[in-house]
């Protein structure tokens, strides 16, 4: 059923009754000719792009879940592409392409909102470090504005701009920047993908990969086996966990990384803040609630909550840049397993077992990226070639030194 004010006004006066189910509970079948593990918004993403753009036919999306309950649906929703390093530049934004167009792609409100991004900064050296990025991003054909700390006053006068150690001296604003709904993404691309004859089975675990002569033949699942011309793998923050199963070592390490959301509050944040010294960024949900979050818990996890100390350093934070915040309180938090690699950035591309594709290693940000993450990966499994815009996320860069090192930090996972 399409969605639109026709049918919402045919189904309001028909009391609700005939609304059909989003996407198809699948039953999983012997064989397809792709078979993406991980039903997050990379692998729904990916099955949607693989369908519309290469025409694939025989498409499984197997998740150990249900739709919505990895990171896709555990984040905090912020979009943006401004980057440093060109291959980011290129990827984000067309990332952020593709969002702006996504309702009307999906047929589904996914409620892009494109409210900025300003990013804070504290001292001479910073602003000169942001207004090299903001001057590669507007090379790039991406938005960009530095605003002085009046600039910065304006949107948000209750900043505490004469912190005495973090003084506010201006911002980086991208405009196009902001927040999408994170779940209403999973649902919109599920939605999309079902239509399109993907089969989305849900409570299927893939519990072993197949292996024959080199090549990886079908997937073993907690609903049977099921063999494949291609695998893709998707799973976020089980990336190393599941291609161990295809015998495969890779630079990637688990972390839990939180999240926060205090009581409901008249509209106070226009746009999504980062602070800059120290990982604290804020943004405000519709229905009032304050979203903010910092660091990585510095730990190998796979727990979908944190501990206190990171939970500090946030506060702390938030003090820094807003000290009205210490009257709210916090009212959720809970956390989500990330994908963190040495230099900061994914991998898109081929394994050195046939068959067998990989998409993972997001670290802090991969739902900005979920559209062009699908689209590339979709690509990269219909052809086996990368996409042009993908290229440069090779899972060999680290061995040839091809590192994307976006914040100059070296390898340490938590500074990206
Ligand atoms: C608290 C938090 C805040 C974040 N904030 C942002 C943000 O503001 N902006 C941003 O860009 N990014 C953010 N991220 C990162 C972003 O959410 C992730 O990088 C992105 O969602 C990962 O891709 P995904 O949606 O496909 O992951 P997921 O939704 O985690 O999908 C992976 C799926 O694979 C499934 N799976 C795992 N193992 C198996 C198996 N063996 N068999 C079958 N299925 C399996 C999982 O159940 C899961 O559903 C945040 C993450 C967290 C946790």
């Amino acid at each position: 059923m399409r969605y639109s004010a026709l049918s919402l006004a045919w189904n309001a006066a028909t009391g609700h009754r005939f609304w059909k189910p989003a996407w198809r509970d699948a039953e999983p079948k012997p064989a397809y000719d792709v078979v993406i593990v991980g039903g997050g918004g990379h692998g729904l993403a990916t099955a949607f792009y693989l369908a519309k753009n290469h025409g694939v036919r025989r498409i499984a999306v197997v998740e150990k879940g249900w739709i919505g309950n990895g990171s896709v649906g555990r984040n905090t929703t912020i979009i943006r592409s401004n980057y440093l390093h060109p291959a980011n530049t290129r990827f984000y934004e067309f990332s952020m392409k593709l969002w702006e167009g996504l309702e009307q792609a999906l047929n589904y409100n996914v409620m892009v909102s494109q409210r900025s991004i300003l990013n804070v900064f504290h001292s001479d050296a910073q602003r000169d470090a942001y207004a090299r990025r903001g001057n590669a991003m507007r090379i790039a054909g991406v938005d960009a504005e530095l605003l002085d700390t009046d600039g910065v006053r304006k949107r948000y006068p209750f900043f505490d701009f004469d912190n005495a150690r973090f003084p506010i001296r201006g911002g980086l604003l991208q405009p196009r920047g902001g927040t999408v709904r994170h779940d209403a993404v999973a649902w919109g691309y599920a939605r999309a993908a079902s239509d399109l004859g993907v089969d989305i089975i849900q409570n299927a675990e893939v519990v072993g990969i197949d292996i024959q002569g080199g090549r990886a033949v079908a997937v073993e699942t907690t609903r049977g086996r099921i063999t494949a011309d291609r695998i893709g793998i998707s799973v976020a923050g089980h990336t190393s966990h599941v291609a161990a199963m295809a015998g495969l070592v890779l630079p990637i390490e688990s972390h839990v990384i939180q999240a926060f959301v205090t009581e409901a509050v008249k509209p106070l944040i226009s746009g999504v803040v980062t602070f800059g010294a120290g990982h604290f960024y804020i943004s405000q949900s519709d229905k009032g609630g304050l979203v903010f979050g910092g660091d990585i818990d510095g730990y190998g996890s796979y727990a979908g909550r944190g501990n206190l100390p990171v939970a500090e350093d946030v506060a702390e934070g938030g003090m820094a840049l807003m000290p009205a915040i210490g009257r709210l309180r916090i009212l959720r938090n809970w956390g989500g397993v990330v994908d963190m690699t040495p230099d900061g950035s994914p991998f898109i591309d081929l394994t050195p077992v046939q068959n067998l594709y990989l998409n993972g290693g997001w670290n802090y940000g991969g739902f900005k990226a979920t559209p062009a993450a699908g689209w590339t990966f979709a690509h990269l499994l219909a052809t086996g070639q990368s996409h042009e815009l993908a290229a440069a996320y090779r899972l060999d860069r680290h061995a040839t030194g091809r590192v994307i090192d976006e914040n100059g930090q070296g390898a340490q996972p938590n500074l990206h």
